[in-house]
This record gives structure tokens, C-alpha cells and sequence, in this order.
């Protein structure tokens, strides 16, 4: 029997065939990860003619956007100015499962915890306080109650995000890929775009096969492979190898129906750690931004277990007991991070049609559907009706840049 990707793939190599005569679109797509696949539905479902070019197959596992579950939460710490973004984002996410009759949002609450003057805290509050979020501050006494397990310190505090919930990563791009693909778009994989070349007027894609490509728009969504593309525009982009890891509890404490997501901002850890309940298959957690710096091509895609895996089944177990008592499995994944944190999304600065969307820092995929919407905006308007200066190319000019 096909399975689900292999069969999308066969329909698209039929879509290709056909598509061979039709060589000038309205907009072309660079990278159909997370980010890329949200930006073809999006600006399929305006009726634009599309091509887009992925260089593996649909929902690998080689980029930025597997490991089956994906944070998505409203109080956003790193900055009150992406919570516009992520509200207009869950309404997304519900329409393309309505759409496409997948299950791909699941609420179960995120409980962050930390010392209360940490970023994780403070800007939690903030962006619950500036926004009116549904947001609670949890007393030791509650934590002890809904979640018995668990092991604060002495001077750590709760908040719990009713709203906030996990996301699947691979059925979210696979739901994208049938969104665009039903409202018209062509997607090419094991294709891979080798250069683009612009004028005023239109966009040229080079592919590696030979075939070349014309597009009055390109938007480029390449994830870690962006990192040459935006060095070139004055941002340096910082590939990390980033280990997700599975582990079997000893109790069903942690299974989704009683327990959320969560983020552990404890001082003296290397970084971070966040994880997701039990859906069936094992709790999943990592330390959010903590592993080598690399290149989307040279990472190393062996797990090692004293090195990737130990660390973080050791922070988990002192967290909570029970939860790391059978390893199951590793993977690595990557972040493309910029100087600041923050994404870029922006137009090209010698070529108002080719857009860049990328840099996500370890924080995109929840956005995915919304930046479909700024991309499509501006490729296909012009100008975006969201607020994105602050993800803007310009932050970076000159000495007081992120950058300098
Ligand atoms: C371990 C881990 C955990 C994360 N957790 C969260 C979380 O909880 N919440 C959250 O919101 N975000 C999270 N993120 C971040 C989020 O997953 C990413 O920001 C997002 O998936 C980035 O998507 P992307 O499309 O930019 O990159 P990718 O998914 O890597 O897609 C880029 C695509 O471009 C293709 N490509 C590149 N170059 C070419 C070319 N020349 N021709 C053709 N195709 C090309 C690649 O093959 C790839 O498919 C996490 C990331 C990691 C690694």
C-alpha cells in the first residue's frame, strides 16, 4: 500500500508532466518546509498561479520542521509584537483543519516556569498583560495539586496558558501541501532551485535539472539553506544542530489528557529545556537553543547518546521524576538563528519582487500559516496588511544593528 507521502509525491511528478508547457507564473516558491508550504497555500488560495520547488520530498525530516510536535502559545515573551501574529495564526490553523479535516492543533495548556524576574516570566506577563491573554499565575500550592510530580525550586514561580497547545508539524506542512495543491499550485520535489535571477518585471529560476522557470514573483523560504542568501544581505544567520529526544515515563501522569506542554526557564540550566505531554508515543523534550553551530549541509545527523541524549534526560528526570525512564529515540533538527531572535520577512532590497522569509530562530513553526499570508500580501499586493517592521531587513544596517 502507498503511504500518504509517497502517494502525494507520485501526484505531484503527474502535476509536473503537465506543467512542462506552462513556464510563466504569478509567483514561485523557494523550499517547501514549514514556512513554504503555508506560503503555497496561501497564495493558491488567491487564486494565483503558483510553482513551488522543494529539493527533498514532502515533510522530510532534513530541515527545520519534523519531530511531531511543535509549542504554539499566545503570552509570546520574546516580544509582545508577535502576539498579533500568533492570534491571527490560530485562526489559520483551525480554517486549514477545517479545510483539510485534520486534527493538527491540540490544546493542552503550556506551564512555563522560572524565576519570576526571568525573560521567560516577566515577558510572559508582559505580553499576557499588553494583549489581555488568559493567563495564571500559579501558586506552589496549585502546581502541587494539578501536577504532583513535579519539582520546582524554591524560588520559582508558574504561569499556565490555558490557550496554548502543540502543534504537528508534519501533518500541518503535509495539510498545507494539500490545501495549495487543491487550490491549483504545482509543487515540484527532488527539484532543487540552484539561482534566481530578477528584473522589474519578472523572476528567472534556474533549477538543478536544467529546467528554467519564470515567475513574476519569487519568494524564497529556504530555512537553514538561507544562510548564504542573507549573509549576502548583511545578516548573519547561525545554523545550530538542535537534538529532540523521546523518552517513555514510568507513570501516566504525563499522558496529553492530563498534562501540557511545558518551558522550564531554570537558572543554571545551559539553556531552556521544553517538552510536550504523551500523545502515545513518548514525552518529547529538548533544550531550546543549546548545539553546535553548523551549515544545513554539514550537520551531523548521528545521535550521540552521552552527548545529545544524557543532558537532557538528566535536567528532565530532576524536573520530572519518572518522565526519562525509557529512552526511545533522537533526532536532530535546526535552528537558523539570527542575531536578535527575531525573524526576517521582508522584500529584497534590489528586487521588490523576490521576498524573504526565513531566520526563524527556533520559534517559527507556529507562525507558519500567518507568514503565508504576509508572503502571499507581498508578493501578490504589495504590501502586507500585518505589522512586520520589526522583522524587517533594515534592522540590521549600520553599527547599532543586531548585527553589529
Ligand atoms: C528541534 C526544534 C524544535 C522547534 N520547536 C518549535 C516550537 O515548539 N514552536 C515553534 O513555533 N517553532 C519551533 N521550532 C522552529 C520551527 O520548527 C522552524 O522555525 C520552522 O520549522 C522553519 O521552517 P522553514 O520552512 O523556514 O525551514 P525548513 O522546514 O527547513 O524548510 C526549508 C525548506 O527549503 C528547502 N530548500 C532549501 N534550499 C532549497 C533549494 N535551493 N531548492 C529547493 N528547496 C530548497 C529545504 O529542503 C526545506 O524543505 C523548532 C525547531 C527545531 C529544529
Amino acid at each position: 500500500m502507498l503511504d500518504a507521502t509517497r502517494a502525494l509525491a507520485l501526484v505531484q511528478r503527474h502535476v509536473t508532466s503537465k506543467a512542462e508547457a506552462r513556464m510563466t507564473y504569478d509567483v514561485a516558491i523557494a523550499g517547501l518546509g514549514g514556512i513554504g508550504s503555508a506560503i503555497a497555500a496561501q497564495c493558491a488560495a488567491r487564486g494565483a498561479s503558483v510553482i513551488a520547488v522543494e529539493q527533498f520530498g514532502p515533510a522530510h525530516d532534513l530541515g527545520s520542521s519534523h519531530g511531531k510536535c511543535r509549542m504554539i502559545r499566545k503570552a509570546y515573551f520574546e516580544d509582545a509584537a508577535y502576539v498579533p501574529l500568533v492570534l491571527r495564526s490560530y485562526e489559520l490553523w483551525r480554517a486549514l483543519e477545517r479545510e483539510t479535516g485534520e486534527q493538527l492543533l491540540r490544546t493542552t495548556g503550556v506551564l512555563s516556569v522560572g524565576e519570576e524576574g526571568s525573560d521567560i516570566i516577566s515577558g510572559t506577563k508582559r505580553a499576557a498583560a499588553e494583549h489581555d491573554l488568559p493567563m495564571q499565575a500559579w501558586s506552589r500550592e496549585r502546581v502541587r495539586e494539578c501536577y504532583p510530580t513535579l519539582m520546582l525550586l524554591e524560588n520559582e514561580v508558574a504561569l499556565f496558558e490555558p490557550d496554548g497547545g502543540v502543534l504537528n508539524p508534519e501533518g500541518a506542512v503535509r495539510a498545507h501541501l494539500k490545501a495549495a495543491q487543491t487550490a491549483g499550485a504545482e509543487l515540484r520535489f527532488e527539484t532543487t532551485m540552484q539561482s534566481w535571477e530578477a528584473n522589474d518585471h519578472a523572476v528567472q529560476l534556474h533549477l538543478a535539472d536544467g529546467t528554467r522557470l519564470s515567475a513574476k514573483a519569487l519568494v524564497l523560504s529556504l530555512g537553514p539553506w538561507f544562510k548564504e542568501t542573507l549573509e549576502a544581505l548583511g545578516v548573519s544567520l547561525r545554523v545550530q544542530r538542535n537534538v529532540q529526544a523521546w523518552f517513555s515515563p514510568s507513570t501516566n501522569l504525563y499522558a496529553a489528557d492530563r498534562f501540557p506542554a511545558f518551558l522550564l526557564g531554570r537558572a543554571g540550566l545551559p539553556a531552556p529545556l521544553y517538552g510536550f505531554p504523551d500523545f502515545g508515543d513518548g514525552l518529547k523534550v529538548a533544550f531550546h537553543g543549546l548545539g553546535q553551530i553548523t551549515t544545513a549541509d554539514a550537520i551531523d545527523r548521528e545521535v550521540d547518546i552521552a552527548r545529545d541524549v544524557t543532558p537532557i534526560a538528566q535536567v528532565l528526570e530532576a524536573w520530572m521524576p519518572g518522565a526519562a525512564t525509557t529512552f526511545r529515540e533522537a533526532t536532530p533538527c535546526m535552528y537558523s538563528l539570527t542575531p536578535d531572535g527575531n525573524f526576517v520577512i521582508d522584500r529584497h532590497p534590489a528586487h521588490s519582487n523576490v521576498v524573504l522569509c526565513g531566520g526563524f530562530s527556533g520559534h517559527g513553526f507556529k507562525f507558519a500559516p500567518v507568514i503565508g499570508e504576509i508572503a502571499a500580501d507581498l508578493a501578490l499586493d504589495g504590501g502586507s496588511r500585518h505589522r512586520i517592521d520589526f522583522l524587517s531587513l533594515e534592522r540590521f544596517r549600520g553599527p547599532q544593528g543586531p548585527n553589529g
